[in-house]
């Protein structure tokens, strides 16, 4: 069967006019899948019934099964848990926003790199998702609303940059006007410091933003809590993350897990500072860690915290502290799905 979602209109120009079919259709096609949210070859009315019957004979536009969907008691956060066809399964949140629709997708089946705080990592990475498989997760959420998609993070399960050409091919189409029209300054590709493709990506020339997972001030910690930080010092990472400033002028940001007793001491929030002042209009996340019973870590209290900021803040950065808007949906990477599997394995 010829996988019809998250291809090119050229692509699909291609494959109708190889068989032998108008290739006006393919541009009717990707209006029927990424604008009206119709799948079903017979609902496309547009088509001609030979089409619909040589489409459903040889095409597939694979949607991912809804397992689970969890919405935040104000309801502006809604995540899905979400199963492929091989039973993989994945997480998707739509977050809407004052600014607009925001959706995180995972990259990855699990994540092989095995960050202490994240639940994503826990089985380790079964596959790579293929670039139609990131679209879906957007496309499910865009049928889901019947609204525009305004930005997308790339900061759902798996290292982004580990799975480099799926991810950007997938970001591509959805810049595409044929199907999201979403700028590229609106997608954040977040990675935990795979450096070669750090100077990869810079060299793409596409501007879109760079998230790093930093965590941690100094390469001891950063080696203590992820173990990339081993393959790469955190010298050594800054560096790639510079370049890519310096390639595309576009505003870095660092997500800071919040951790106490790991990297939330007053000296590391004086460090935090002068890493963001390297950086200019850098901003800076503080993220409490969202402990539960698979992440035996915990948050520093609110006045510590305020104090961190605080402290950051003092040289000039611009920093905020991710509002938790997730606890009450397990929004932390990985962690419906960690979730999910307990009650099953609780269920037997
Ligand atoms: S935080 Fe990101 S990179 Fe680290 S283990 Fe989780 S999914 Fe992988």
């Amino acid at each position: 069967m010829i996988e019809l979602l998250g291809k090119s209109l050229p692509e699909l120009q291609e494959i109708f006019v190889t068989h032998k079919i108008q290739k006006f259709r393919a541009k009717q096609l990707m209006d029927y899948i990424y604008h009206r949210y119709i799948f079903d070859f017979d609902k496309m009315e547009q088509f001609p019934k030979n089409l619909r019957t040589w489409l459903t004979e040889n095409c597939i536009i694979s949607m991912p099964k809804v397992i689970t969907e969890s919405v935040s008691p104000d309801g502006k956060t809604r995540k899905l848990l979400l199963e492929f066809s091989d039973t993989s399964r994945v997480e998707a949140v739509l977050m809407q926003q004052h600014y607009g629709n925001s959706v995180c997708v995972s990259s990855q089946v699990g994540c092989a790199m095995g960050c202490i705080f994240c639940a994503s990592t826990q089985g380790g990475l079964y596959r790579d998702l293929e670039a139609h498989e990131i679209v879906a997760q957007v496309v499910l959420f865009g049928a889901a609303i019947d609204e525009d998609i305004h930005s997308i993070v790339v900061m759902g399960a798996g290292e982004p940059l580990q799975n480099y050409d799926n991810v950007v091919d997938a970001l591509k189409l959805m810049h595409d006007e044929e199907t999201f029209n979403i700028s590229y300054r609106k997608m954040t590709i977040s990675t935990c410091g795979w450096v070669p493709n750090i100077y990869r990506l810079a060299e793409e020339g596409i501007p879109f933003t760079l998230a790093l997972s930093l965590h941690a001030t100094t390469s001891e910690t950063r080696r203590s809590i992820m173990p990339i930080g081993s393959k790469y010092a955190l010298p050594e990472v800054l560096a790639a993350v510079k370049a890519y400033y310096d390639k595309t002028q576009r505003r870095v940001t660092f997500e800071y897990i919040l951790i106490e007793g790991v990297n939330v001491s007053l000296d590391e929030a004086h460090q935090l500072g002068k890493i963001g002042k390297e950086f200019p209009n850098c901003h800076i996340n503080l993220i409490p860690v969202n402990g539960n019973e698979h992440i035996d870590l915990y948050k520093p209290t609110n006045k510590h915290m305020a104090t961190f900021k605080e402290i950051v803040e003092s040289y000039g950065v611009s920093v905020t502290i991710r509002k938790e808007m997730g606890d009450a949906i397990q929004a932390a990477c990985g962690q419906l799905k960690a979730g999910h599997a307990q009650k099953e394995e609780n269920h037997e």
